[in-house]
């Protein structure tokens, strides 16, 4: 079985496999699959939003050619919007906190992205990176604010393609599905596109600490407790990608719990993920026990671990953080 031979670099986006993962699916009593998110050319699940929100701004006629798209983000996103954005001939500006990794900066201007530096602010501070994007936009000839976190052209990817991807890979045969927040694409996207096939599939948001949205779907409050080093996950407020997500259940997970799977499914598997895949593969086996035995999970494994080798593949790192160290890298 091979992948389809494509003839646009954009039609690699997507169609990313899904993986049976042994470990999780022993400490579950059922089956957790992974969908390898990894795989998308920029290596993180983000490449499909940045790709529907540049479609969605050009269907618009927001986004002319040679225009600018720009973006607040540490991260994914901005590496997915680069990448989309040189296949398609338009030219991207990335505003992101100076407290981010070096590495994030590295791989950003090493994708031609135009960086813009802002101090790390509160959201309510009219400074914060990504307010700053938006006013970046305005003032931008030809620009537009990709604005992830509240386009739904976000969420609108993972309707059209993740959702039907993992329903066609799991033979339609699916019980449960769960993921963290970031902006809240994914959960709510493949939440919706899969209760579209079948509305028993269980949809779990799970949240790591520090975000809100834990407290918010179990009582109804946004209240963060606690806090957590995963990076790109961690909501505090409903963006619109997250209005009406079709949210069953909840869990909470430590950084250790997820990072315990990391360990476990690089060691055990050969898989080098981040800490939002292990926080994910931590709430799918929590899923997947309240479901019990013969349940059919499935999961996002959200991006490489190759992104995190000064973080969380570093000894120095990881200790001044108070978290366990991998034992290869004692
Ligand atoms: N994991 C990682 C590593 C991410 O960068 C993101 C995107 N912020 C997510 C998970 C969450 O995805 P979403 O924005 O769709 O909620």
């Amino acid at each position: 079985m091979n992948p389809p031979a494509v003839r646009n670099t954009l039609d690699l986006i997507g169609n990313t496999p899904l993986v049976l993962l042994k470990g999780p699916s022993e400490a579950a009593g059922c089956e957790i699959w992974g969908k390898c998110e990894f795989a998308n050319p920029g290596a993180s699940v983000k490449d499909r939003a940045a790709l529907w929100i540049v479609r969605d701004a050009e269907a618009r006629g927001t986004l002319l050619p040679g225009g600018t798209i720009v973006e607040g983000t540490a991260g994914n996103t901005g590496i997915g919007l680069a990448l989309v954005a040189n296949a398609l001939g338009y030219k991207t500006i990335i505003v992101m906190p100076e407290t981010q990794s070096r590495e994030k900066m590295d791989t950003l201007r090493a994708l031609g992205a135009e960086l813009v530096l802002v101090p790390a602010a509160p959201f309510s501070n009219p400074g914060h990176f990504v307010h700053t994007s938006r006013r970046l936009a305005e003032e931008t000839e030809g620009a537009v604010w990709a604005n992830q976190f509240d386009n739904i052209a976000n969420r609108k990817a993972h309707i059209e393609s993740t959702a039907p991807e993992i329903w066609a890979q799991m033979d339609g045969r699916i019980d449960g599905f769960t993921c963290a927040a970031g902006t809240g694409g994914t959960i709510a996207g493949v939440g919706l596109g899969l209760k579209a096939f079948d509305e028993n599939i269980a949809i779990a948001l799970t949240d790591p600490y520090g975000a809100a949205l834990y407290n918010y779907y179990a009582h109804g409050e946004l209240k963060a407790e606690g806090n957590s080093v995963a990076e790109g996950i961690g909501q505090s407020r409903i963006t619109a990608n997250l209005d009406g997500a079709p949210i069953d259940t909840q869990f909470r997970i430590s950084d250790e719990e997820g990072l315990e799977w990391v360990r476990r499914l690089l060691a055990e598997e050969g898989l080098c993920l981040g800490l939002s895949s292990g926080i994910n593969v931590a709430g799918a086996i929590a899923l997947g026990r309240q479901l019990g035995q013969g349940a059919r999970i499935a999961t996002i494994l959200c991006d490489t671990g190759f992104r995190y080798l000064s973080s969380l593949y570093n000894a120095e790192w990881l200790r001044a953080k108070g978290l366990p160290v991998f034992p290869w890298l004692a």
